[in-house]
């Protein structure tokens, strides 16, 4: 097996990362030091970043959003509050799309919290820099077409 960034041997460890191959599959198979190189590995919990885009390649450490979900997650309420006055649309979709982890309304701010953080860090902003540009673009889509 080789790496498909540099083409040498992998070796035993095989990262997949969200890294675009020809064909448009958000998934390479990458030995560990171009996984470190490419920016789509988190070093701090030693793994690859989980993709989301589908054209760009947009990705996030999904522990390190829980992280951020921790950090703020004593002003959940208050940052869903803002995503629902800035984009209600947007606000309606994810309530939607998260309600099978959705119990309470605490449930869901959270959830909400954590979609918000994994787009911070696929932009490789912070929370509030993404919830600024929400406010103004009035619409998560337009922030998500913006290139990185
Ligand atoms: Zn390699
Ligand atoms: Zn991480």
């Amino acid at each position: 097996m080789n790496c498909q960034l540099c083409g040498n041997d992998i070796g035993k460890v095989i990262v997949i990362i969200a890294k675009t191959r020809p064909g448009g599959y958000l998934a390479s198979m990458a030995c560990l030091k171009c996984a470190k190189k490419s920016g789509l590995y988190c070093e701090k919990h030693e793994r690859p970043h989980t993709g989301f885009g589908r054209q760009m390649e947009m990705s996030a450490c999904l522990l390190c959003a829980v992280d951020l979900v921790d950090e703020n997650r004593h002003r959940a309420g208050i940052i869903s509050g803002m995503l629902q006055d800035a984009a209600p649309e947007d606000f309606a979709i994810l309530r939607q799309e998260q309600t099978w982890m959705i119990n309470n309304e605490e449930d869901e701010n959270v959830a909400i919290l954590l979609h918000l953080s994994a787009m911070a860090l696929c932009h490789k902003t912070t929370l509030d820099e993404l919830i600024r540009q929400l406010v103004v673009a009035g619409s998560l889509d337009k922030i998500k077409n913006q290139p990185l």
